[in-house]
């Protein structure tokens, strides 16, 4: 598929108004149900993240790491980096952490930070964030959380889980553009970030963007904003808003719920068990014999939800993505049929009928709901 954009659309757009740059920040808040400083970097949500550890790292800190994909070592390494004694705390392939584990970790010794992952959408598996950051709390430790993949998909309660610092991103279940991150910082973050030895005059430094954006006013962002990623910006949550956050989510759960289903019947076995699987992407094991480059190739472009997968099992297992525009009717039966089609010519019996009527019968129980 080739889209052509004209250049109008993207060149000579007029600056995003600075004095909307602060109200872009409250309608982020309002979606993450806080009251917390809301931060506007300039860059997809990795380096949010990375100035987010970067910010908190401080010598004699201890984090409980949680590792559950590749962006939850980073964060170690990050901290790390900072001089921090960092805790990594892995969990099985294809799982969730376990809550048990958890407190496992904080019977051995306390921490001051507790980091991890809410939603994969490399694997798909959803970690107990309610039950962790309770614990982590009552221990007194900073809750730090990469929610880029899961808010829009998942609820995301900063305020009523007590999140210190939630990462986020517009590119994934929000289904905007990837060049503008945000996250929200509590006050006792802030303590922790504005420590002696805080990172200053860098582009990963939180307590910069707080002196040079926070505390001037909100206007315009510090730096040269980019008016392309603002505008992109207020145009997903404007759509967000429009539909509801709740119906967002609601959207992903049906998804989450018709794909598997639809899987189910294509006689597809899911990696990660469902009720330890998130709505935004369901990690399939391919059945004996085909492999993923062959499974790919037979597909072919109509399934572009479906990838090849990362991990331990990566060459027996496929992503199936329902995030953001993804996650509706027609784009599951379509990468689906795709799906079934490839997997018939390459000789894994499937039924494509049964599993079209699978995904109807998610969909008309939750348009009866
Ligand atoms: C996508 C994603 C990120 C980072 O997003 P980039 O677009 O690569 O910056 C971080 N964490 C999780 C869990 C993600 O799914």
């Amino acid at each position: 598929m080739t889209h052509s954009i004209p250049h109008n659309v993207l060149l000579d757009l007029p600056p995003f108004p600075p004095q909307r740059t602060g109200e872009l920040a409250d309608r982020v808040a309002a979606l993450l149900g806080t009251k917390n400083d809301v931060l506007l970097v300039q860059g997809e949500a990795i380096i949010a993240l990375e100035a987010a550890a970067t910010s908190l790292a401080r010598p004699g800190l201890k984090a409980l790491n949680i590792v559950t994909s590749p962006y939850g070592a980073w964060f170690g390494l990050w901290l790390e980096r900072g001089g921090s004694e960092v805790t990594n705390l892995a969990a099985e392939n294809a799982l969730p952490i376990t809550f048990a584990a958890v407190e496992a970790a904080f019977e051995k010794q306390d921490f001051d930070l507790v980091a991890l992952v809410h939603a994969e959408s490399a694997s798909g598996i959803l970690n107990p964030l309610p039950e962790i950051a309770a614990l982590a709390r009552s221990k007194g430790a900073l809750v730090v959380t990469d929610c880029v993949a899961s808010v829009g998909g998942h609820p995301v309660e900063v305020h009523r889980l007590g999140i210190d610092i939630a990462v986020i991103g517009p590119q994934k279940a929000l289904a905007g553009s990837a060049g503008l991150s945000m996250l929200s910082v509590s006050p006792a973050a802030w303590a922790q970030i504005e420590k002696p030895g805080a990172k200053e005059i860098s582009t990963l430094s939180l307590l910069d963007l707080k002196r040079n954006w926070l505390e001037k006013g909100r206007g315009a962002l510090p730096g040269m904003p980019s008016s392309l990623e603002l505008h992109a910006l207020d145009a997903a949550l404007t759509r967000v808003e429009a539909e509801g956050l709740a119906n967002v989510i609601a959207r992903h759960e049906t998804a989450a719920r018709a794909s598997r289903a639809a899987l189910k019947a294509l006689g597809l076995r899911e990696l990660t068990p469902p009720e330890t699987a998130s709505n935004l992407a369901t990690a399939i094991v391919l059945p004996e014999g085909i492999s993923v480059p062959d499974a790919l190739a037979a597909i072919g472009p109509n399934g572009r939800a479906i990838s090849a997968s990362v991990g331990a099992a990566a060459n027996r297992v496929l992503r199936f993505q329902h995030t953001g525009r993804l996650a509706g009717f027609e784009p599951v039966v379509a990468n689906i049929a795709a799906l079934a089609g490839a997997l018939n010519r390459l000789g894994h019996k499937a039924d494509p009928g049964a599993a079209v009527n699978a995904i109807l019968e998610v969909y008309n129980k939750a348009s009866a709901a």
